[in-house]
């Protein structure tokens, strides 16, 4: 299996908002964020906004998984802790994120984002694949596979 050596991901600091280049090679030393020096944790849902979604999307090499979600969302929130397993599943070879569509509106327009859950996978800053609504597990590994399979 071939290793991400060398790939980067561009993400914020949930402390400061600061964006960081973080190489995904390291990520098993717990890379800290270069501002404020708080962690970065790559095995955990990574939360997009209007000001940093392009920039992360955009520069990171790994596939980027987006859930377009919002707090009052019934099914967002069941599929919540399946998020969060793929966050952990995939640490340092995807990066898994998250983006609140009432707080993001621009985003959200831009992406059109009619209904939520949506989920959207990039590769290199281009999306290879959505789904709209709460899907399995399963569904959402196939979903990243698509990027996998577009990135070489
Ligand atoms: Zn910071």
């Amino acid at each position: 299996m071939e290793n991400s050596g060398g790939a980067k991901a561009t993400l914020a600091c949930i402390s400061c908002g600061k964006l960081n280049r973080i190489d995904l090679s390291l990520v098993s030393r717990l890379p800290k964020c270069g501002s404020c020096g708080s962690p970065i944790h790559l095995d955990k849902p990574a939360s997009l906004d209007d000001r940093t979604m392009e920039k992360v999307v955009t520069g990171t090499d790994v596939p980027v998984l987006v859930d377009f979600y919002a707090d009052w969302c019934g099914p967002c929130k069941s599929m919540a802790p399946q998020i969060e397993e793929m966050a952990r599943a995939h640490s340092g070879r995807a990066v898994i994120a998250k983006l609140d569509t009432d707080r993001s509106p621009q985003m959200a327009g831009r992406f059109g984002i009619r209904g939520i859950p949506t989920l959207i996978v990039f590769s290199r800053g281009r999306e290879v694949g959505r789904e709209v609504g709460a899907v399995p597990r399963p569904t959402l590994e196939a979903l990243l596979q698509k990027a996998h399979g577009n990135a070489s």
